[in-house]
């Protein structure tokens, strides 16, 4: 079982965040992709995402980068303790910060020196483009999303994964499926997404093939079931075939059972 188990609270702003809340049942999806969602829907706690603070969550996904929830959370508390004042904007505070004590602060989440600077860089960033972190977040939740994306992934060290990050936990966006590398290793064991495809294209295909509601639950389900089921070095499915949930719907690329043998999809010969 995995070790980062599931808030007794629904983390995320809800239904009333902007959120979406939905279906699922895999005997009425359109596609593969919708029927592994909608199973994961009957796996796993469903809730509905938005809500959060904008910048806030930027900050949280940066942690976050190369590193557990586990090691990324006291970090992150850590620089809320320091850094956020009741009549002080984050943003403000964090542009002005020291970079070795925000390093010391943040050191938890390991690569603290490179993410101390990727924050004071986002942070001044804010300001410069908004105003305020208040402002970043109203503009997170009313731009078009590609409008967002576009403008976050200006950022240096922000990637795709941490815009996508962005605009599901903050601005509730449907139609937002964040490729992490459990999603990105899964979909192309499935044989949802070709085995050679790049995070871009496995995002498009999610994208395109799980509905807008649902692509939320779908990105934080398939890591939990990443952790639990489908993991990069033993998947559940290479002693026993019964033991995934998830076999009926999978071609297995790259999991061998006979052998007992793993590779990434792109490896598996065709
Ligand atoms: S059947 Fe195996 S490869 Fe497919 S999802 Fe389950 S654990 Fe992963």
């Amino acid at each position: 079982m995995s070790d980062d188990p599931e808030p007794a609270v629904n983390i995320s702003g809800g239904t009333a965040g902007g959120g979406v809340a939905a279906e699922f049942d895999p005997a009425t999806a359109d596609t593969r992709a919708e029927a592994v969602v909608d199973r994961l829907g009957e796996l796993y706690w469903q809730k509905t995402y938005g809500g959060q603070d904008a910048f806030t969550c930027l900050v949280r996904t940066i942690l976050s980068q190369n590193t557990s929830d586990k090691a990324s959370q006291p970090a992150h508390d850590a620089l809320l303790e320091r850094y956020d004042g009741d009549d002080l904007d984050l943003a403000e505070s964090l542009a002005h910060a020291e970079q070795s004590t925000l390093a010391e602060t943040i050191s938890s989440a390991g690569l603290y020196n490179q993410k101390s600077e990727t924050i004071i860089d986002t942070a001044e960033w804010v300001l410069e483009e908004f105003g305020s972190a208040a402002a970043f977040d109203t503009f997170v939740k009313d731009e078009a999303p590609a409008a967002v994306r576009e403008t976050l992934l200006e950022v240096r060290g922000v990637g795709p994964k941490t815009a996508d990050c962005v605009l599901l936990f903050a601005g509730g966006r449907g139609g937002v499926f964040p490729v992490d590398t459990h999603v990105h290793r899964i979909y192309r064991r499935l044989g949802i997404a070709p085995p050679d495809a790049d995070h871009e294209t496995v995002r498009e295909i999610l994208e395109r093939d799980v509905p807008a509601a649902k692509c939320g639950f779908g990105h934080t389900a398939t890591i939990q079931f990443g952790r639990e089921y489908c993991t990069a070095r033993k998947p559940a499915c290479l002693d026993d075939p019964e033991a995934c949930p998830m076999a009926d719907l999978c071609d297995q690329v790259g999991v061998y059972s006979e052998t007992g043998e793993v590779v990434d999809p792109a490896d598996a010969p065709e």
